[in-house]
């Protein structure tokens, strides 16, 4: 399929928060979020359920659909 590596896509995860329904949401660098529990393989919910596991997850790469799609960012 040839996706993935190298992407353009790739954004760096900046911050995290909950909805409200308490799922994590990853914040991107490009100004997308993106729920965590969509997104496999590494990005299980494990992680989510402490800090350092969130804090090790900061700075990391994450391709962002939102940005294939051509949708703008949503203004917080
Ligand atoms: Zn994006």
């Amino acid at each position: 399929m040839g996706e993935g590596e190298g992407s353009i896509l790739d954004r760096a995860i900046v911050g995290f928060h909950q909805d409200e329904e308490q799922h994590w949401v990853a914040e991107l660098a490009c100004g997308h979020q993106q729920h965590v529990r969509h997104d496999p393989p590494w990005f299980n919910r494990r992680w989510t359920q402490t800090p350092e596991g969130r804090e090790s997850a900061l700075g990391q790469m994450l391709n962002c659909r939102l940005c294939a799609q051509g949708v703008p960012p949503q203004p917080r």
